[in-house]
């Protein structure tokens, strides 16, 4: 089995061989809580800030305590080190995982836990080839996250089946991930990613407000591509836009930039400037 980290919100970090959860807790029976994953590379782990902002925002999106954000740096610290005193030296994905706790005591409050293990050759696999994209319907429109807030659109809910589905039916029939389409057709997101087009030097997403979620790599790497000169644009995407762009990618905080090479089995032409995103986003993520 591979090397896992498991540390609690106090710190205390567990054998993860041994099982941890309660039977009746909400993350298991409910998908009830919000989690976050950052990647831990060259022994540090990248954009804590932005994570636990949005971390914040998901609590808050789900009635959830607000979260004790120095508890949750100091044990980010504790599994970094934990993970590097293990001999992890490769990059790891480090998830946060917050649940409304036990459904036979509410009043225990959340469950509070952090695990870590190595990067996966998927991940790696994603950077260096690319991705096989499909389109998939995402089934509802743009103006869902506003007219019903509980359907948590934008939150990074532990209720992700639905977004594993969309994988397995892609990879039933041969591509590697999906983009999703509103109902109008506008661009959303990947089930695990952001979508951003590069065009010359302008970069361009589409916007949190149409129900998808805010991204930390997107943002880390709009933010140093507007210092660096580059045009950036939040705005809606349609399919002609992403086949008329340079080059379309999928970033996440794991993963990184993935290139779309192909998509609904159309070929993307590759660009010189493809390895300059690449380290575009490279360089991002280590800006804190
Ligand atoms: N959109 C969804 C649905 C995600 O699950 C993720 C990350 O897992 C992202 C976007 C990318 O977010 P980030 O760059 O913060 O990892």
């Amino acid at each position: 089995m591979a090397q896992q980290i498991l540390v609690t919100l106090d710190g205390t970090v567990h054998d993860p061989d041994v099982p941890f959860l309660h039977a009746d807790d909400l993350a298991a029976v409910r998908g009830d809580g919000v989690f976050e994953t950052l990647l831990i590379r060259s022994g540090s782990t990248r954009r804590v800030d932005a994570h636990l902002d949005r971390l914040a925002r998901s609590a808050a999106m789900m009635d959830l305590p607000e979260p004790d954000r120095d508890a949750w740096q100091m044990a980010i610290e504790v599994a970094e080190k934990e993970w590097s005193a293990v001999g992890g030296d490769g990059e790891a994905w480090l998830r946060l995982v917050y649940s409304r706790g036990r459904e036979s005591a509410p009043e225990a409050g959340p469950t509070a836990y952090l695990v870590a293990g190595a990067v996966a050759e998927r991940a790696r696999r994603a950077r260096s080839e690319g991705l096989s994209v499909m389109m998939l319907d995402r089934g509802y429109s743009t103006d869902l996250a506003g007219q019903a807030p509980w359907q948590l659109l934008g939150a990074k809910s532990l209720s992700y089946a639905t977004n594993m589905a969309a994988l397995r039916h892609a990879e039933h029939q041969g591509f590697d991930d999906v983009i999703y389409l509103s109902s109008e057709g506008a661009v959303l997101e990947g089930p695990r990613s952001t979508v951003i087009t590069v065009t010359g030097k302008s970069l361009a997403t589409p916007p949190p407000e149409t129900g998808i979620l805010p991204g930390t790599t997107q943002r880390a790497v709009f933010d140093l591509a507007e210092q660096e000169g580059w045009a950036t644009a939040t705005k809606t995407l349609r399919r002609a836009d992403l086949l008329g762009a340079d080059s379309v990618w999928l970033v996440s905080s794991v993963t990184l930039a993935a290139r779309v090479h192909s998509l609904n089995r159309h070929v993307l032409p590759t660009s010189t400037a493809d390895d300059e995103f690449v380290d575009l986003v490279d360089r991002a993520i280590c800006v804190d």
